[in-house]
């Protein structure tokens, strides 16, 4: 039985960067990082635009201008100014050539043809220059950025419609276990409703991993052998719920070692989630994560997380760690550290009832953990604890 920290180490150790690449449309490479540096293709703005709705001049000494037409977003003409002349102009509308600065419309003083201004204007007051954010050629996004709403407006506002970008891990859940069923079946004698796989799906989706295929095993030997091979030779990432225990029944380990899937290591020093096997074959990950639904999901947000950011190539690879002050008291039983349930808000964090690692009442409330490494086994109202916090915080 090996630490955390040794199992996270393990964890970042053995696993790259998938650094495999796909083409997507923009409007669905939302959360994907860019492979390749994106040049501008065109000048943004690509002429002279117009940053208000008010007036353009060919600026003079003399506050009295001659309004002598007008220019509208998506207008194409070119109207010419003498010294002195002034066009009607709305924002987004090209700047005429011959315009040298634009007034808002709140500014001005229109009398019959006549528009009067209060103060001298600055040349290029008002207009945007030409590639004035970004210039024809230029580095428009770099290489590893990652891209989010902004970026792809940005983007699209260039032309572009499809990006080169890092793919994500295609992913594997197998379930594993005789007493589970599909809701919507007759809930028999002896069965449960299977509940880890829409679980790890969800926490998945809500990482943006879409790619995810699902395997179901009985427990039976040949038939976890069977279906971890197909999993193993389909996806970069393979998550396996429950079978990898010490029962007469489960077959995961048994399966994984006649894969020759190399363990990196199985059990680890923690409550909830003892039972933890992570291994490799080529460059396909395996997690056999355990079946209580609990222990499930915190090994997943604890080492599968790490994983999943790391083979995005991402730099900060563990959840977001803060100090709390607890609400409640906790006593733990036993010497293995422990990832609780906890609600944290505004620097304090309470400590849930009900960690059992066979039910998420509890953790379906939970926005963090608080960390309670090995010497602590009391903490008291108003202490000072280490808090994780979860994606959905
Ligand atoms: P195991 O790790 O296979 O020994 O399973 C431990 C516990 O988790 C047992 O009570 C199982 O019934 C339960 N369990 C295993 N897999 C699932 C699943 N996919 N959904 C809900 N409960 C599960
Ligand atoms: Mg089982």
């Amino acid at each position: 039985m090996i630490d955390i920290e040794t199992a996270k180490q393990l964890v970042k150790k053995n696993t790259k960067p998938l650094l495999k690449e796909t083409i997507l449309p923009i409007e669905k490479s939302g959360g994907y990082s860019l492979c390749k540096n994106i040049y501008a293709p065109i000048n943004m703005p690509p002429f002279r635009q117009s940053a208000m709705d008010g007036y353009a001049l060919n600026l003079q000494d003399d506050n009295i201008y001659n309004i002598i037409g007008e220019v509208k977003a998506g207008d194409a003409h070119q109207p010419v100014l003498k010294k002195g002349e002034a066009v009607r102009i709305f924002t987004g509308a090209p700047v005429p050539d011959t315009a040298n600065a634009v007034i808002m419309q709140e500014k001005v003083t229109i009398t019959d043809k006549e528009l009067v201004i209060q103060n001298s204007l600055s040349e290029n007051h008002n207009i945007r220059a030409i590639g004035e954010q970004v210039k024809k050629g230029d580095l428009a996004l770099e290489k590893n950025t990652k891209l989010t709403p902004a970026g792809i407006g940005y983007l699209a506002s260039l032309g572009i419609t499809h990006v080169s970008v890092y793919k994500k891990p295609a992913i594997g859940i197998v379930t594993t276990g005789n007493e589970l069923i599909d809701a919507g079946e007759e809930l028999n004698y002896g069965k449960i409703y299977e509940s880890n796989s829409k679980m790890l799906q969800n926490a998945l989706y809500n990482l943006k991993f879409y790619d995810i295929t699902f395997y179901k095993v009985a427990d039976n030997y040949k038939e976890t052998l069977l279906e971890l091979e197909k999993a193993s030779k389909n996806n970069d990432l393979v998550l396996i719920s429950g079978g990898i225990s010490v029962g007469d029944y489960d077959f995961a380990g048994k399966a994984l070692y006649e894969l020759h899937v190399k363990e990196h290591f199985y059990k680890v020093m923690q409550k909830p989630g003892k039972p933890l096997f992570f291994g490799t074959k080529n460059n396909t990950l395996f997690f056999a994560l355990p079946g209580n639904p609990a222990a499930s999901l915190t090994c997943f947000y604890i080492y599968v997380y790490i994983a999943l950011q790391k083979m995005m190539d991402r730099d900060k690879l563990e959840l977001t760690k803060v100090t709390a002050k607890s609400v409640n008291g906790f006593r733990k039983f036993g010497d293995r550290p422990q990832f609780l349930k906890a609600i944290y808000k505004n620097g304090n964090v309470e400590i849930l009832e009900g960690q059992s690692s066979a039910m998420l009442q509890t953790f379906a409330l939970a926005n963090a953990f608080v960390f309670l490494p090995e010497n602590i086994s009391n903490v008291n109202r108003n202490d000072t604890v280490e808090t994780i916090l979860l994606p959905n915080y």
